[in-house]
């Protein structure tokens, strides 16, 4: 990260890898505002969680209505408006089936729309917290994407605003571990792509999740619905 990434506009789901991302830039004192982008995704709930952990934070927040746009392009993925019939795949992250869990070009559009608020409010930063897990099935969270956007944003800001991904070469192990050093609320945090505050343990974000933690060796607070990895793990927790 370059000597001036001292302003950031964080984008937040809500979820656990932007929400470590939030604290952890939150905690080298940096100023730092957040942006969620209510698209019309099946996991809304993480939205709401959003807000609570830019409350907690006690950070500026600001929601970004872009449904329309999700509409639009809701044909191919699960998690986009209308599919809700479509079931969301069960087993691990990376096989296959998580296809269906692609947003088509979601990064870019959110990191623009991103960058014309940073430019806009004098934060010359924005970052996302993809990471090296999310490689295979998604193209917008890969270190070849943020150098292109960074060229893309170099001429249309002028080079008021760049993109950082600190977390885009580790696991999500690491950034559990990056994130319960400074302090991350991973009780506020949305993963289930089911989008029930109480999480299947089944879905292939939510089994991620349970051995990202288990990796770092951390407890995680989430409630898991009976039936599925989590529920185990959290009985054998208890
Ligand atoms: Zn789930």
């Amino acid at each position: 990260v370059a000597k001036t990434d001292n302003e950031f506009l964080v984008v937040l789901s809500g979820g656990m890898d932007s929400t470590a991302l939030l604290y952890s830039l939150k905690a080298t004192g940096a100023r730092v505002e957040a942006v969620s982008f209510d698209y019309g995704q099946r996991h809304k709930m993480e939205l709401a969680c959003a807000t609570f952990i830019c409350q907690h934070a006690g950070i500026e927040h600001r929601i970004i209505d872009i449904t329309s746009v999700g509409k639009a392009i809701a044909g191919v993925s699960a998690l986009l408006p209308g599919n809700n019939d479509i079931p969301v795949p069960h087993g691990h992250y990376a096989a296959d089936n998580m296809a269906i869990t692609v947003v088509p070009n979601r990064n870019a559009i959110m990191t623009n729309i991103a960058a014309g608020i940073a430019w806009a409010h004098d934060l010359n930063t924005v970052a996302i917290g993809i990471h090296k897990g999310d490689w295979a099935q998604y193209p917008d969270c890969t270190p070849e994407f943020v150098v292109a956007m960074n060229t893309l944003l170099g001429v249309a800001t002028e080079n008021r605003v760049q993109l950082v991904a600190p977390f885009v070469n580790i696991t999500k192990a690491e950034i559990v571990a990056v994130g319960e050093k400074v302090n991350t609320p991973w009780a506020l945090t949305q993963t289930c792509y089911e989008g029930t505050r109480i999480a299947c343990g089944r879905c292939g974000t939510c089994v991620e999740r349970i051995e990202a933690f288990d990796l770092a060796g951390v407890v995680d607070p989430m409630e898991y619905a009976p039936g599925g990895v989590g529920y185990a793990r959290e009985v054998v927790k208890a």
